[in-house]
């Protein structure tokens, strides 16, 4: 492909560094960008010779490890669509799963040869030569998406349903090159000194999902390596930020919440620098760990639907406001338009909190559950107004440009008429000292429909009595918004990005 028909494969042939330099590092190994880019060849040859081509969708069995990056480059190598599956969901899941969103062919490393998922075919990669071996190759005529399309990915189904989006190869390096100019990060010159050994960026995140995909080709666009952690623990976060000189990551809020409170962490250097991405990030929280660690944590906002990350903070920020507004999720990226609108859709002034839409050039293609592949969805679906995403999200838009996120529709109670945003209440709770973490939804009430219900998870081994937690709350809050009751947790259920399953809660 031309220039101008870039895939995101140049993503690895671009990387300006040399063939030796050590760019993925996983706990047990690491691979050159020589090694990578075989391994990337050797695989995608596999596909090819399968009868995988343009637009033929591949099924990618994925966790935390570098077969993530090796599958998903060596499906767009092969010119397929890659459709990651989080390879830690049950054969009935993922069979569910492709059910909806067909794929041709399923990429799994040898340890998932045992298992039969559906009436797929799999390609089986050893994961230590990155040979792979086919059973069946893909039907005379196959599924195939448009050759715009590089990837079909899960939302992460904090709200119900995961939904399948569609995501474009040139709109996504769009994205990630908007994200750079906000970060301030060039591209690496590529001549014409080569890092023998480039920066790297850790990513302690699923390589199924889109934060962890997205921050994986953000960190090779910005010319960096990528250090992968199998399973996080805070010692395992801190081992790898020191044995890889890490100064910046990015992390969602229960990780940053779990370094806060580790007993046996008391640094994190050489990190100097922290994006929160995913969920809300507390604004007790941020505090917090720049007091224990004096490294400051840069709240993002973004959506699958979306394409990448929209809405974020710069360090410049943070040094022009301070912590005054450290409970906002940061300003537009450039290109990115943000409408707060009333249940009728129309626009709402400055500082009027209402729905948050978003118009941003990355956005997806469309949803491809259920429906194929081809459709031209995206203008007529519902989701879209004139442009504009629904986000499904709240909040309001201060004077300075800032965007505060009040909650999420679906999560927000509706106690008698009088709404009440978990988020709000929850970060009352956290304050409390006999509060670690807390979670809030509504629970169905026979007299008010439903009222507000806090999970709490506490520093010591009791709770704090329901009178004492009540009394606290109502010096910080309307009556209306006070938990009507409290239920003591171990831990709060959480997805693979760190969101709290408030609908588990509620189950
Ligand atoms: P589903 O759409 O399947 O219910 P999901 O919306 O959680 O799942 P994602 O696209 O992964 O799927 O997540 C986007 C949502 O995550 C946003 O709409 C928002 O609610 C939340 N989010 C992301 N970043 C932030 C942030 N910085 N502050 C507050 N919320 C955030």
């Amino acid at each position: 492909p031309g220039p101008d028909q870039a895939t995101l494969l140049s993503l690895l042939t671009d990387l300006p560094a040399t063939d030796d330099a050590t760019v993925l590092h996983a706990p047990d190994r690491a691979l050159s960008l020589r090694e990578l880019r075989s391994a990337v060849d050797s695989v995608a040859s596999v596909l090819v010779k399968a009868g995988v081509r343009q637009g033929v969708p591949v099924g990618g069995l994925v966790g935390t490890g570098p077969f993530g990056v090796v599958g998903m480059f060596a499906v767009w190598a092969a010119g397929g669509v890659y459709v990651p599956v989080n390879r830690r969901s049950t054969p009935a899941e993922i069979a569910a799963l492709i059910d909806e969103t067909p794929v041709e062919l399923l990429l799994g490393t040898a340890e998932d040869l045992d298992r039969q998922i559906a009436d797929v075919a799999m390609v089986h990669v050893q994961a230590t030569t990155w040979q792979a071996a086919l059973r069946r190759p893909v039907r005379a005529d196959p599924t195939a998406y448009d050759q715009e399309i590089a990837l079909v990915l899960r939302t992460s189904g904090t709200t119900g349903r995961p939904k399948a989006v569609q995501l474009r190869h040139r709109s996504t390096i769009d994205a990630l090159d908007s994200s750079l100019r906000k970060l301030r990060r060039r591209r690496r010159p590529t001549t014409p000194a080569l890092p023998a050994t480039p920066r790297l960026n850790l990513i302690p995140l699923s390589l199924a999902l889109w934060a962890g995909i997205f921050n994986t080709l953000f960190s090779l666009r910005a010319g960096y390596g990528v250090v992968l952690l199998d399973r996080f623990t805070p010692e395992a976060l801190v081992a790898a930020v020191r044995r890889h000189e890490i100064t910046s990551t990015v992390l969602p809020p229960a990780m940053i919440t779990a370094l806060c409170d580790s007993d046996t962490v008391d640094s994190v250097a050489p990190l100097r620098i922290v994006r929160s991405i995913t969920a809300p990030l507390s604004p007790a929280v941020a505090r917090r760990f720049h007091d224990r660690f004096g490294v400051l944590v840069l709240n993002s906002y973004g959506q699958t639907e979306l394409g990448g990350e929209v809405v974020g903070w710069t360090v410049d920020d943070i040094r022009e406001f301070g912590t005054g507004k450290l409970g906002a999720a940061g300003r537009p990226y450039d290109d990115v338009d943000v409408r707060i609108v009333d249940d009728t859709g129309r626009s709402l002034p400055t500082g009027e909190p209402g729905h948050i839409h978003i118009r941003s050039p990355f956005r997806m293609r469309g949803y491809a559950n259920s429906e194929p592949v081809r459709s031209e969805s995206t203008e007529q679906d519902d989701r879209f107004v004139d442009g504009f995403l629904r986000t499904g999200d709240l909040g309001h838009l201060d004077t300075e440009g800032f965007l505060w996120i009040e909650g999420r529709v679906s999560d927000m109670i509706n106690r008698g008429g009088l709404k009440v945003f978990p988020d709000e209440v929850e970060e009352v709770l956290r304050r409390h000292p006999g509060v670690r973490d807390a979670a809030v939804a509504g629970l169905p009430d026979p007299r008010l429909g439903e009222v507000p219900h806090a999970w709490i998870v506490p520093t010591g081994p009791d709770t704090p009595a329901a009178a004492e937690l009540t009394a606290w709350c109502r010096q910080h809050l309307a009556p209306y918004k006070v938990p009507a009751g409290y239920t003591t947790i171990d831990a709060l259920p959480r997805s693979d990005v760190g969101k709290v399953l408030r609908r588990e809660l509620r189950a």
